[in-house]
């Protein structure tokens, strides 16, 4: 975002009256009146709300929009908030201007709005809530699919080209698309690193993990099928260094992600595959 930028902001404050300001930065301001450090006027009227935003190339475009805005009669202001309007020739920013410099679930996916924490009776996790347009935004576990493939006894394992766990080996899998079914997400994951085209056989297990190394990364559900291959030719490429086969007394000690971990150690014993909540040691 170009840091020239300045914005007229419009706030609604806890007792429904509105405030507006101009600056550069309209979350750190929004947070400085949320903790009593914006205005005499905000400091009395806390929590407030980020209802619209209008983005200009300096202040002083700023200022003179803001005094213009300042003039209309509330009705007429919030119409203009509601109906998305210009004002001093500048449209109206849903939030996605500022929040491009933000961390991104500080917003509502669906308006740009600014998220707030609730505690809901009835709900025993705190939720996130958009302060706009009153969404829950509900935080679930990104799904990958892979396939435990295996032939003649052995389990086909990728060494990863890539960070996370550059070096480290793998099973073939990845992120589903939206649309897709884990099965045909496991299918394309191993003929984009493999080469191979595979039948799965069943679903092998669930496991949720974090994505990364450093246990701060997304939320991950990861769906294995147990696999055969039935065509292709194993050929790493995509996101693989290598291709191998490893008997279950042979599996290799550098294994990319934690739950992959649990996951051969499943394969290897057999009898204990998937089953949720079973402590086996790899
Ligand atoms: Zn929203």
């Amino acid at each position: 975002m170009n840091s020239d930028s300045w914005f007229l902001y419009a706030l609604r404050c806890a007792d429904d009256t509105l405030y507006t300001g101009v600056t550069t930065d309209v979350l750190r301001r929004l947070r400085e009146h949320n903790t009593g450090r914006g205005a005499r006027y905000t400091s009395g009227r806390m929590p407030v709300t980020l209802i619209g935003a209008w983005r200009f190339s300096d202040r002083s475009a700023a200022q003179r929009a803001e005094a213009r805005f300042r003039r209309l009669p509330r009705r007429a202001k919030l119409h203009r908030i509601a109906q998305e309007l210009p004002v001093a020739g500048s449209p109206f920013h849903r939030g996605s201007a500022i929040a491009q410099k933000l961390h991104p679930i500080r917003f509502c996916h669906r308006c740009g709005g600014l998220l707030d924490w609730v505690n809901s009776s009835g709900d025993e996790r705190p939720r996130q809530i958009c302060t706009l347009c009153g969404r829950i935004q509900y935080r679930n576990a990104k799904p990958c699919a892979g396939a435990l493939v295996e032939e003649h006894g052995r389990l086909l394992l990728v060494r990863r080209a890539i960070e996370p766990y550059l070096g480290c080996w793998d099973i073939p899998g990845g992120f589903l698309e939206v649309d897709e079914h884990p099965e045909a997400g496991a299918i394309r994951e191993v003929r984009e690193e493999t080469g191979l085209e595979i039948e799965p056989i069943e679903l092998f297990g669930i496991y949720v993990d974090r994505y990364g190394c450093h246990d701060d990364g997304d939320y991950c559900l990861n769906i294995y099928y147990s696999a055969r291959p039935v065509g292709g030719r194993a050929q790493p490429a995509d996101e693989a260094a290598d291709l191998a086969w490893f008997s279950p007394d042979r599996l290799p000690t550098a294994i990319a992600f934690h739950h992959a971990r649990q996951v051969l150690a499943d394969w290897a014993h057999g009898p204990r595959r998937g089953q949720p909540g079973e402590e086996s040691k790899g």
